[in-house]
């Protein structure tokens, strides 16, 4: 260990809701990314998908351990709305 570009505490990521995760600036022009999964299961390591560099991400677990039932939630979400299109695409099949 200890191939590091960098540490960044968790604090001094931005947070991008829209795909669950948090980046930090690459020196490529591109940006470190780790998920709330990956900080759920203890991963601390930020990838950049762009080069091979990464970043050891600063933060404590215990802030990601109840994220399951946001997880949960959100899933339970997805698939009522994927059902009401397909009940919508059988009611035009039916008229
Ligand atoms: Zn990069």
């Amino acid at each position: 260990m200890g191939a590091y570009y960098d540490e960044v505490e968790i604090e001094d990521m931005v947070w991008d809701p829209a795909r669950k995760v948090f980046h930090y600036p690459c020196p490529c022009g591109d940006r470190f990314e780790i998920s709330r999964q990956q900080l759920r299961d203890y991963e601390d390591i930020a990838t950049c998908p762009s080069c091979s560099l990464i970043i050891r991400v600063i933060y404590d677990p215990l802030d990601y351990e109840d994220d399951d039932e946001i997880e949960k939630s959100e899933d339970e979400t997805d698939s009522e709305s994927s059902e009401e299109t397909f009940e919508d695409a059988m009611e035009k099949l039916a008229l």
